[in-house]
């Protein structure tokens, strides 16, 4: 099957800036990416988009495919370079198709054909974020910055230089391991030990990428964005499936953990949706009786009291408590009174006050 012209693959014209190029792909890419498109052709649709943008989208490759053609990219590039280096991760990440996206790329056009000893699952982090209980009561959307071990997008992983590869290793011809036979009298004993030269990766490098010093990871800061849902209580974890290290040889990211604690409050105490508040009143309102001011999460709202009010009371005003994580509606807001007697009077306020007592009978 002949191949179709790269430009023509993403619809730019051949003076395309790479922004467009990008743009061009990154429209195609949302319409044909196998998580989203299950139509039979759409895989081979995307290969043949995701080819040509790892080529038009590195300057060395585009000259070289402007000059020559599709054969000039064969004769200087081995299939897997042709992918090597290429923004994929970054790509797929922003259209929301998750991480690993250049070893989704890799495994669609190479199955199983790449070199790898034993997959293993990248580390999960964690990550501890304080935030306050407004922040807890609205809910939020905030990034973090997690340093972390991802492919190296020099190399793709490989770990090799661009341009060359890791290739079979000599000492155990590509198995990984070394049979040592001893004979002692009548006895021969095999023993299988991993092969020294190439630490079982039944792979060398000749060149190491100097980005990574051809261990085919890098350490990078990554912000990662993550939604709070309204409600959440402290010390809950969520989990960011794939946001931990890169696995080596082929395996599984690890995944992220966001570690929310709410920072205690000035004002108001939690117990679940629920909020607890105390507010001074002076002793002539709870006698009288009147309307105050009382602080909830949303700002300022009236609270009646009615005459006669004792210290202690406890007044609910429904509705005012945190937003329920699971099921709708809020908790409630609890407002305990607290009484206050004054501490120094004018001289017309204590004859004002013994008038009272007289009144009453009390003094
Ligand atoms: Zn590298
Ligand atoms: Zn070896």
């Amino acid at each position: 099957m002949s191949k179709r012209d790269y430009y023509e693959v993403l619809n730019v014209p051949r003076n395309a800036t790479k922004e467009e190029i990008k743009n061009a792909y990154r429209k195609l890419a949302m319409q044909y990416h196998p998580d989203r498109n299950k139509s039979p052709d759409a895989e081979e649709k995307f290969k043949e988009i995701s080819e040509a943008y790892a080529v038009l989208s590195d300057d060395e490759k585009r000259r070289q495919y402007d000059m020559f053609g599709h054969a000039g990219i064969g004769d200087r590039y081995t299939p897997e370079d042709i992918f090597r280096g290429v923004d994929f991760d970054e790509i797929f990440r922003d259209l929301g198709f998750g991480f690993g996206g250049f070893e989704r790329i890799f495994d669609l056009f190479f199955g199983g054909a790449r070199p790898r000893y034993e997959p293993q699952r990248g580390a999960d982090l964690r990550y501890d974020l304080d935030i306050t209980l407004e922040q807890a009561a609205s809910g939020l959307r905030t990034e973090v910055e997690v340093p972390r071990i991802e492919t190296c997008h020099v190399c793709g992983g490989s770990g090799a230089k661009p341009g060359t590869q890791p290739r079979k290793c000599p000492e155990c011809h590509g198995t990984g391991q070394i049979q040592y036979v001893q004979t002692s009298g009548f006895a021969r004993f095999v023993q299988i030990l991993t092969c020294n030269r190439c630490h079982g990766k039944k792979t060398i490098i000749d060149s190491p990428c100097s980005e990574c010093r051809g261990t085919g990871n890098v350490q990078r800061t990554r912000k990662i964005s993550v939604k709070i849902p309204p409600g959440i209580e402290g010390e809950t974890s969520l989990r960011i499936s794939g946001g931990g290290d890169v696995g080596a040889q082929g395996g599984r990211p690890g995944d992220l953990y966001v570690v929310v604690h709410v920072k205690p409050h000035p004002i108001f105490k939690r117990d679940g949706p629920n909020l607890y508040c105390e507010v001074p009143v002076s002793f002539v309102l709870a006698a009288l009786g009147g309307e105050m001011e009382v602080p909830t999460l949303d700002g300022k709202a009236k609270l009646k009291i009615p005459p006669g009010t004792q210290p202690g009371t406890v007044f609910r005003l429904k509705g005012k408590g945190m937003p329920k994580l699971r099921g709708f509606g809020r908790g409630d807001e609890f407002v305990r009174i607290q009484v206050r007697v004054p501490t120094k009077l004018t001289g017309r306020q204590k004859q004002l006050l013994m008038e009272l007592g007289r009144e009453m009978g009390i003094i």
